[in-house]
């Protein structure tokens, strides 16, 4: 029981309600539809879809017609997805600019008289070309049940992971490219700022945990040679079509490559991850018992803690999850900018969109940009967005002019 005056009412529920009623109608026009990897993110908004369409129109209509708290709202909701929208665009631009300012400057050394450049190498690329593996004889990790992981990119997510490997007693190595020498210590994991010196310690997987826009330069810059032949390969990327390409273009064809996703984050994942979605992939493994082996016990660090493991092609995953991830991580990020606050009488749909803002937000900029750039249809879900946007708009006002134009005929007449 909340007693309240009418107005602290209408304040708090035009952000409470009419923006739930709102967001559930653009979703709606949207077109969401549920997929077999669905996340805890995107079955809130698939709920919140279901909740807010079954109301008429002439209630949503209500809420924002007898609300004077509610074109206010709409227009700070239309200015956060544009604000949002302007974000990517500014960033795709930047990016563009700086490859074609950079082809151009590789072109012009070209056309100058350095021609020999073009044979010349990078070191790291030559490394890539002449590995001499370093030799495979501690074969010890993997004939124990107990695995040698080495992370790579130790950042949010990495950090995350590397906390629940640790609890299960595998030995955990990692490196990145900022200091987290003193976190690792406090997890229980061995950090090194060198690169080189994590592979000569010969970890039997290399879990790579880095944004997905760095992989690339990250990958090139890791000195193969060092590892042991058979080092299995793992990645994490949000996206997999791009890691996995990557991977089978640019490791030594002996190492081994499974690329996964677990689709929960920090927050999501915070108790526990009982039921919450890992996808995978065995891009390549090779037959021999311990390489088999290697690999279903680094499933079995997801399995054991009670994941649904779900096998299935890059490309169906990326088919599946890079729309629904997209979605949700712009319905999260439009709404953060709204600093939408809790109030004393939250609807169910109020507080689904204040826990996905809190998810959403935490994740760093460049993993919602990835999301956006190494997604064939970001493109066009974030038209289709604004369409649904703006189509919602369109209802309102028109609805509002044809009352207004009514009532100007019924005075004259
Ligand atoms: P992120 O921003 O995507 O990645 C941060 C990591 O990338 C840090 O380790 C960072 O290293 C490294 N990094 C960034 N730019 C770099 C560069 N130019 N050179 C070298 N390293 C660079 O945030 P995240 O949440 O930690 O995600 C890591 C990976 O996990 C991503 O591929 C993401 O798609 C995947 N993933 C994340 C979640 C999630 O909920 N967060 C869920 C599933 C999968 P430093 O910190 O040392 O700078």
């Amino acid at each position: 029981m909340v007693e309240m005056s009418c107005e602290d009412h209408d304040r708090y529920a035009a952000s409470s309600q009419f923006i739930t009623h709102t967001v559930g109608r653009i979703l709606k026009e949207s077109m969401l539809e549920s997929t077999p990897i669905n996340t805890k993110g995107y079955e809130s908004l698939l709920g919140l879809v279901e909740n807010t369409a079954m109301d008429s129109f002439d209630l949503y209509y209500g809420l924002f017609m007898f609300n004077k708290n509610s074109l206010e709202m709409l227009e700070k909701l239309d200015l956060a997805f544009e604000d949002l929208r302007k974000q990517l665009i500014a960033w795709l631009h930047r990016v563009v600019r700086n490859q074609l300012i950079e082809n151009g400057e590789r072109l012009h050394q070209l056309d100058g008289s350095n021609s020999h450049a073009l044979h010349r190498r990078a070191p790291n690329e030559s490394a890539l070309l002449h590995s001499s593996f370093a030799s495979n004889n501690s074969s010890q990790s993997d004939e124990n049940t107990k695995l040698k992981i080495a992370i790579v990119g130790f950042g949010n997510f990495g950090q995350f992971l590397a906390k629940t490997i640790v609890s299960q007693g595998h030995e955990v190595l990692a490196y990145s490219r900022s200091d987290y020498s003193d976190v690792a210590r406090k997890l229980g994991v061995l950090y090194f700022s060198d690169v080189d010196d994590l592979c000569e310690q010969h970890p039997g997987v290399i879990l790579l945990c880095t944004s997905i826009i760095s992989t690339v330069k990250v990958l090139k810059s890791l000195p193969f040679q060092r590892l042991k032949r058979s080092t299995l390969f793992v990645d994490v990327l949000s996206v997999k079509e791009f890691p996995r390409n990557l991977f089978l273009q640019h490791l030594p064809h002996d190492f081994d490559v499974l690329c996964t996703h677990p689709m929960f984050g920090p927050e999501s994942g915070k108790n526990g991850w009982k039921n919450l979605p890992f996808v995978y992939d065995k891009v390549r493994i090779g037959n021999e018992e311990s390489r088999i082996l290697r690999c279903y016990r680094f499933l079995d660090i997801f399995a054991s803690e009670g994941c649904r493991m779900v096998e299935m092609s890059c490309a169906e995953h990326d088919r599946h999850a890079a729309g629904s991830q997209f979605v949700t991580h712009t319905t999260g990020r439009f709404l953060e900018k709204l600093r939408l606050k809790t109030t004393p009488i939250n609807t169910k749909g109020y507080e689904t969109l204040l826990s996905l803002v809190k998810n959403t937000g935490r994740d760093s900029f460049d993993l919602y940009y990835s999301l956006f750039l190494y997604n064939l249809n970001a493109m066009e879900q974030l038209e289709r967005f604004d369409l649904a946007f703006e189509s919602l708009k369109k209802q309102l006002f028109n609805r509002l002019h044809s009352i207004y134009r009514k009532q100007l005929f019924e005075n004259e007449q």
